[in-house]
């Protein structure tokens, strides 16, 4: 019985093989050797290597088998060794490009894996973030304004001394402008200047007045910066709602109605509110707008019986500055002071945010801890 090692490096001869059976049984088992080879698992360089060792043009073994069988074959043997040489010829190829398209499917698969989405999975949920507390508030500031027909106007940040100081009755050496401690710009040499950083948002009452005719009612929600030292009630930048009503017959009765009712919507129907004189170089008469202490609802004393810290007992809560307009800014405008009158107030939306929400350092708002923002969803 002729064994098969490497057959077909031998000839008929050395392997014994003297019938058309035994042509038959040695092709046969190259046969079985073929197919354990071909049924392994097959990557695109095994497969390649595989066709090499079997359809090789130089040392294949179908070349081997032709050159060491076939040609020189008996007259008896040849004709049997070219049919069984044809049928195996037939099988490697067939089968060869067969494994090929298994081994490029198998690997198109592994390629494609990572963006193939198995619709069955439960789905990625992905953090859908929300607007930051200071945002929400002044959208509820926004809203109640615009129940009471006002309309939103922006205005630049980078403001000149006019709009920021002189056109709102703020002369140059005039002591507010101590208050307002006030970041300038640094410019190129020859550029005109110079530049600020707005103080707070009134320029655009200039800007819009500069715009429109009376009637105006408008607020302008902004940041607005001033050099203070940041700390739990001071921050370099914080936020205003600017807001400027103007009209022929508007009246200090008009103008603390609104803010009383602006107070009222935003903390609720049960607080009070006062006014007390004060000064703002572009209103005149100016006040201070308080409200009942939110805190011990306006008793003074605090819920375990003690003073209240929020107010320290004073019953009232500091809000934000306000007056009406006064004349002397009509004259930058081109108003007539005589037909027109109207009022301003500039609310701090941080300081009312800490307020209604309980909030005791303003740096909450600016150091992004997601722990915070959390809690106003
Ligand atoms: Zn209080």
């Amino acid at each position: 019985m002729p064994t098969v090692d490497n057959p077909a490096g031998k000839t008929l001869a050395e392997l014994g093989a003297a019938s058309p059976d035994e042509v038959a049984q040695l092709f046969s088992e190259v046969r079985a050797l073929f197919d354990n080879q071909a049924a392994k698992q097959l990557d695109p360089a095994t497969w390649e290597a595989l066709k090499q060792v079997w359809t090789g043009r130089k040392s294949g073994v179908l070349t081997l088998i032709t050159d060491n069988w076939l040609k020189p074959a008996t007259p008896e043997l040849k004709r049997a060794v070219g049919q069984e040489l044809n049928k195996l010829k037939a099988q490697v190829e067939s089968t060869l490009e067969a494994r090929k398209r298994d081994v490029e499917s198998l690997a198109e698969h592994a390629a494609s894996a990572k963006d193939r989405a198995d619709l069955s999975l439960p789905g990625v949920l992905r953090p859908v973030g929300t607007h930051h507390l200071i945002r929400q508030v002044f959208q509820e500031i926004e809203d109640i304004f615009f129940s009471i027909g006002f309309s939103v106007v922006e205005g630049p940040e980078i403001e000149t001394p006019y709009y920021n100081f002189e056109a709102l009755n703020i002369p140059e050496f005039h002591p507010v402008r101590d208050d307002m401690d006030t970041f300038y710009l640094e410019l190129p040499k020859g550029a005109p200047g110079p530049l600020l950083l707005r103080t707070h948002t009134s320029p655009v009452q200039i800007r819009t007045m500069e715009k429109r005719q009376p009637p105006v009612r408008v607020i302008v929600p902004g940041k607005v910066y001033r050099r203070d030292n940041p700390d739990a009630t001071h921050s370099f930048m914080f936020h205003q709602i600017e807001g400027l009503a103007v009209d022929s017959d508007i009246t200090f009765c008009d103008f603390t109605g609104t803010i009383d009712y602006f107070v009222k919507q935003f903390f609720g129907e049960s607080v009070k509110t006062r006014f007390r004189p004060s000064y703002f170089p572009f209103t005149e008469p100016s006040v201070e707008f308080d409200v009942s202490c939110v805190f011990c609802g306006g008793s003074g004393t605090a819920k375990s019986g003690g003073t209240c810290g929020k107010c320290k007992g004073s019953r009232w809560i500091e809000l934000f500055g306000a007056g009406m307009v006064d004349p002397a800014v009509y004259g930058f405008v081109n108003y007539d002071p005589k037909k027109v009158s109207g009022f301003a107030f500039g609310i701090g939306i941080d300081r009312l945010a800490m307020l209604k929400y309980g909030i005791d350092d303003i740096q909450a708002f600016f150091q992004n801890d997601v722990r915070f923002l959390r809690q106003f969803p």
